[in-house]
């Protein structure tokens, strides 16, 4: 009879880090202002927790938290 009392299902804890943040996100959403009918992006702010952008027209700022609403979205439609 082999027995092996070494061999025990130990998780490393290194695989804890999986799925928590994507890789390389992109530094900016794409955004659609409707006022104005252009195309812009909102960029990443410095603590990484959001995306601001402002529209051309009437310059009002848009912000977009991160990760948040859970929505991996890359492009937003904003009314302003
Ligand atoms: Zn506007």
């Amino acid at each position: 009879m082999s027995r092996d009392p070494t061999r025990i299902d130990h998780r490393e804890p290194d695989a804890r880090l999986s799925g928590a943040q994507e890789r390389a996100p992109k530094p900016f959403l794409g955004l659609w202002f409707e006022c104005a009918k252009v195309y812009g992006r909102a960029y990443r702010t410095p603590d990484g927790r959001a995306y601001l952008g402002k529209c051309p027209k009437c310059g009002a700022s848009v912000r977009f938290g991160v990760g948040a609403e859970g929505s991996s979205d890359r492009f937003f439609k904003v009314r302003c």
